[in-house]
């Protein structure tokens, strides 16, 4: 009998592999040289293998690795929205590198960047110059002239962001050319504002942006181009309506959804993506600027009752933070946000996996762990399906691996030697 060899085979594990079905107590993961799964299941089946590193997981849960469906890693909230503009670029560079480690860290190994990152840190995690979880960028956000993207000050003489993320189109026409920058300039998601929002100085978060079709323009045109996610920055109940009837992906923090957006995204198979460890992070109202201040403290319990309701009505959810408005680095803590809200911790755990591997084009190949995926995983010293929240805190995972290499190990002591 031949015995085939792989480059990892992990044992003792408790599997949760993302796709629903209760965990597996006494599982393996075996992995190939190329960072594929060969094989993820009860130990009782697995194939005689000879394995290069072997890991005994000691009972710990063995989860996919996680997916942020909604992050601004060129962002920091501790900064103010001045920082890039006084501090030298370079320094920039490596305070986003660090960002990029820290949600790698929290465990979360692919992230969608929602504006605000350069296409050159995408770059650099594929090249392996700096750890980060692999990237889907947004590039720039849309929105009409004075909508959610215009960075322009007050008198409209100076933009405030250095990173210039807007782009600004306001016609039918418009968002078609607008859509081939984004395109041209590398976006793996539109991203579309459909709202003003809460940390825009000239909207409100009730203001409608971009109309249905003007979405239903951005669609032909991702679609003449192989095709992409449209993702809706929305948060009042006509922007969000709006964004339903174009035909968006995603509806990003859908804070004001009412039954008939909730009715429409469940027709058209919509994931809500509902941001909320941006809602519910403390305001420090000394560090706000007066209007951003004004317009969360009014939003918090109206996202409350709302996201509530579309939870209890079955909606489909892929987790996303916001981070970089809300703190780097403590991404699965959005997972607990959505079970205090009346999700089940399983379903909060296939939001940050499968959910939002299909939200991103990806689920062939991330999302769950199955032969054939990606070797994408992360370790828990925790169980999530008793304790979600105790996942927000990094300490906890305590193992993650990105294509079946490891790049976050806290069981190092307990390493089993080679052929042991
Ligand atoms: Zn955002």
């Amino acid at each position: 009998m031949t015995i085939s060899s792989v480059s990892l085979r992990l044992t003792g594990a408790r599997l949760i592999d993302g796709t629903g079905a209760g965990p597996v107590p006494d599982a393996e993961l075996h992995v190939d040289e190329d960072g594929r799964i060969l094989f993820a299941g009860p130990a009782a089946h697995a194939p005689v293998v000879a394995a290069t590193v072997t890991r005994d997981l000691g009972g710990r849960t063995l989860l996919p690795g996680f997916i942020d469906a909604h992050v601004h890693l060129g962002f920091d909230s501790g900064n103010g929205p001045f920082h890039d503009l006084t501090t030298d670029p370079v320094q920039v560079v490596f305070e986003t590198g660090r960002r990029l480690e820290q949600t790698l860290h929290a465990g979360v190994t692919t992230a969608r960047d929602l504006a605000g990152l350069t296409l050159g840190h995408k770059a650099a995690v594929e090249q392996g110059l700096v750890a980060g979880p692999r990237l889907h960028t947004a590039v720039r956000i849309m929105s009409h002239t004075g909508g959610h993207s215009d960075f322009h000050l007050p008198g409209g003489h100076v933009k405030y962001h250095v990173s210039a993320s807007d782009e600004i189109a306001d016609t039918v026409d418009e968002v078609r050319t607008a859509t081939r920058r984004l395109l041209r300039d590398g976006a793996d998601v539109i991203k579309v504002c459909t709202t003003g929002g809460m940390s825009s100085p000239h909207d409100q978060p009730t203001d409608e942006g971009i109309t249905a079709d003007e979405i239903r323009a951005i669609r032909d045109e991702v679609d003449r181009h192989g095709g992409r996610p449209i993702a809706a920055h929305a948060q009042g109940t006509s922007g969000i309506l709006a964004a339903l009837r174009g035909g968006v992906d995603s509806v990003e923090h859908a804070y004001g959804i009412d039954d008939e957006g909730i009715d429409l995204a469940g027709e058209n198979g919509t994931f809500l993506v509902p941001t909320l460890s941006t809602v519910f992070t403390p305001l420090v109202k000394e560090r706000m600027r007066p209007f951003h201040y004004e317009k969360k403290v009014r939003w918090v319990e109206i996202t409350r009752v709302n996201i509530a309701r579309a939870i209890e009505r079955g909606a489909r959810f892929a987790m996303g933070t916001d981070s970089g408005i809300c703190a780097h680095g403590r991404n699965l803590a959005e997972l607990s946000h959505l079970v205090e809200l009346g999700m089940s911790p399983m379903d909060a755990l296939r939001a940050g996996t499968a959910h939002a591997a299909e939200l991103l084009r990806v689920d062939d190949r991330l999302g769950t762990l199955e032969a054939g995926k990606i070797a994408d995983f992360v370790v828990a010293d925790v169980d999530p399906l008793t304790d979600i929240s105790a996942l927000g805190s990094p300490e906890n995972v305590v193992v993650v691996a990105k294509a079946g290499r490891i790049v976050k190990d806290l069981l190092v002591s307990e390493r089993v030697p080679v052929g042991a």
